[in-house]
Order: structure tokens, then C-alpha cells, then sequence
């Protein structure tokens, strides 16, 4: 019989899916593309990487953009962190490498925002080093395949996949090796109902003798995410027939940060905009300016993995004055708002509201 990667590397080559960055050898161009769909499925993200690349096409036009145009480009796949480390990193590789993307294994991994499995995805496909690839579809197809009982949320367990995969990847071929093995993953051997039927390593497969398919991999049972209230403020007001209103950027560390939206009140339990008038946060801000109250909107939910938002915007506008607590905030006319780089939540309320 064929060795594993023999049978593997033919199947790839009959059912691989047609992807650009599979094209090319530029770290770059590889990098982009693993950052972009480590959290996002390929036909979600496509066009925001080619947008991405077309925007920035190598590490100088990025290290050179601004930090609010790069998150800007990001804007809609979430998880603002990676489009921050991007930044990040181009600056490093412009300083520390003279511009030129590192091609080991160790200096790559030292970037902002690389972990293991980055760092081998690159030294594997720009520059055919070999490491194996272990992202969720190589452990569901090997455990599976293996009947392998590890959770892979510890070190020592991923470890002992590395040293299996490290028997069974072509030395000759790592790049096809790694693409292929996760591609059997997404494609063949998929998280619900694989067709066992028609898979190349039934014969073997301990899942399917074992009739655990559908167990395998273990997975931690998840927790249920706590609910928390956004309460946010959206001030309006009018200057010379132009409609004004403030925007706050995040500067705490959480997954928002550096992006706009408006000022903001987090609670453990629904506020009434009557409720949410008598709070400390929204009497120092509006410190005893006359204001009225336009509107407040529907909830919106935002899921993260571990939490949960119900946010809800309540618009207000000043009679004649502004508060002078307003001068930290930016001042906006609200036809430009879109031009900010802003969640996925206020894009999402932007829209709706027609800005
Ligand atoms: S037989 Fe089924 S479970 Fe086993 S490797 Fe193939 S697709 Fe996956």
C-alpha cells in the first residue's frame, strides 16, 4: 500500500479548492492569509484578504499605513487583536529585518501575533522547511483516524501529535503535505456526518471501526457565556446646519481597542433609557446640559466565545449647548462616521441607521 502522505498528496491534488495564497511563495502574502482565516471560515474572508492585499501588497505599504487604516481594512471580521499584531509586526520586520520577511522557524515565531502553528504554516509554505501544521482539522482527521483520546488543550498533547505528524509528513514536501492534510480535514473528514463511504483511509480508520466518529475528537464541554448590557450614548447635535456627534477611541486592551464608538456604559442588567439617565456615568457626562431624549434602539446581540453582549443605542441631542465633558471625545459629522474604523456592533447600527 501507498504511504500516508502519497494517498493524502493525491487527494489533495483531485479535490483542492482553487485559493491564491496557495499560488505563491511570498511569507507575506502567506502570512496574510493564515492571520485572516484563523478565525474566519474562506468564503467569509475572501474578499476582505483580497481587499487586505490589494490595500497593503507588502510589509513596507503596511508598516507605512496608519494603525486606524489597517483596522480599517479590517473592519467586519473581528478579533480586532490580529489586525493590530499585523501592524505591529510589519514594524518590527521593517527594523529588525531590514524589510525582509525572517525565514526561520524561531524568528518568525518571535512576531506579535504568531503562534506554533503560524510560524510552521510559513517556514512550511514560503520557504519549504519542515514542520508540521496542527490546526483543528489535522486534529479531527488524525484523532479520528489514530482513535487518539487527548484533548489538545495541553502542551504535552500537542506535542505528542507533532512527533506522530513529524513521522508521517513528506520531507520533500512539506508545503503540499500541510495543505493537504487540512484540507482533508475541511473537506472529507468534516467536523458532521464525514462520508466514511467514500474516504481514502477508511480501511484504517479506528473512528469508523470503533463506530466514534461523531465522538472523536474529546471536546471540552463548553461553559454557558455570561450576558453583558452595552449602553451607548449617541449624542447629536447640530452646528451650522451640519448634524455633530462624539466618538470615544478604546485605548483599554480589550479585543475593541483603538477602534471608535460611542461613549459607553456596561451593566449586568437591562437599563431603561430612564434608568440609564439616573446613572452616575450619564449625569457627569451630560453634567446638567438641557438634552432630549430621540430615541432608543432595538437590541443588538454580538457573541464573542466567551461572552455575550446585548448592546443598546440611545440617541440624544442638546437643545442649544454642548457639555464641555465632550471636548475628550471626537467631534464628527455624522456623515462621515463611516469613515472610522469601528466593531462589528456599531458597523452593523451604522447601517442600519443609514450613516
Ligand atoms: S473514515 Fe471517516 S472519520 Fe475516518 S478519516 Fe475518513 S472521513 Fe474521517
Amino acid at each position: 500500500m501507498k504511504s500516508f502522505s502519497a494517498r493524502l498528496e493525491k487527494w489533495y491534488l483531485e479535490h483542492q479548492r482553487d485559493l491564491p495564497w496557495r499560488k505563491t511563495r511570498d511569507p507575506y502574502l502567506i502570512w496574510i492569509s493564515e492571520i485572516i482565516f484563523q478565525q474566519t471560515r474562506i468564503n467569509q474572508g475572501f474578499e476582505y484578504y483580497q481587499r487586505f492585499v490589494e490595500a497593503f501588497p507588502n510589509v513596507a505599504s503596511l508598516a507605512g499605513a496608519d494603525e486606524a487604516a489597517v483596522l480599517k481594512q479590517w473592519q467586519g471580521l473581528g478579533y480586532y487583536s490580529r489586525a493590530r499584531n499585523i501592524y505591529k509586526a510589519a514594524q518590527i520586520i521593517i527594523e529588525k529585518h531590514q524589510g525582509v520577511f525572517p525565514d526561520t522557524l524561531e524568528d518568525i515565531r518571535k512576531l506579535p501575533g504568531i503562534g506554533e502553528y503560524t510560524a510552521a504554516a510559513i517556514a512550511s509554505f514560503a520557504f519549504m522547511q519542515v514542520f508540521p501544521v496542527v490546526d483543528g482539522n489535522v486534529i479531527r482527521f488524525i484523532s479520528r483516524l489514530y482513535g487518539l483520546e487527548s484533548l489538545f488543550t495541553t502542551d504535552a498533547a500537542k506535542k505528542e501529535l507533532y512527533v506522530l505528524l513529524n513521522t508521517l509528513i513528506d520531507p520533500q514536501k512539506p508545503d503540499i503535505f500541510n495543505n493537504a492534510i487540512m484540507e482533508f480535514g475541511a473537506l472529507q473528514c468534516k467536523p458532521a456526518s464525514p462520508d466514511c463511504k467514500k474516504c481514502v483511509f477508511q480501511a484504517e480508520c479506528v473512528a469508523l471501526k470503533q463506530k466514534r466518529v461523531d465522538e472523536l475528537p474529546l471536546k471540552l464541554k463548553k461553559k454557558s457565556n455570561p450576558i453583558v448590557f452595552l449602553n451607548y450614548l449617541m449624542f447629536i447635535s447640530e452646528e451650522n446646519k451640519e448634524q455633530l456627534t462624539w466618538l470615544r477611541k478604546r485605548s483599554d486592551m480589550g479585543i475593541w481597542q483603538n477602534l471608535y464608538d460611542f461613549p459607553c456604559l456596561e451593566s449586568d442588567q437591562k437599563l431603561s433609557f430612564k434608568q440609564f439617565e439616573q446613572q452616575e456615568f450619564f449625569k457627569d457626562i451630560v453634567s446638567k446640559t438641557p438634552y432630549h431624549h430621540i430615541k432608543t434602539s432595538a437590541k443588538h446581540i454580538h457573541k464573542l466565545t466567551h461572552k455575550t453582549f446585548y448592546a443598546y443605542f440611545h440617541a440624544v441631542e442638546f437643545d442649544n449647548e454642548v457639555p464641555k465633558t465632550l471636548a475628550h471625545l471626537h467631534k464628527t459629522s455624522t456623515d462621515k462616521l463611516h469613515d472610522f474604523p469601528v466593531s462589528r456592533l456599531m458597523e452593523i447600527f451604522l447601517e442600519e441607521n443609514g450613516f
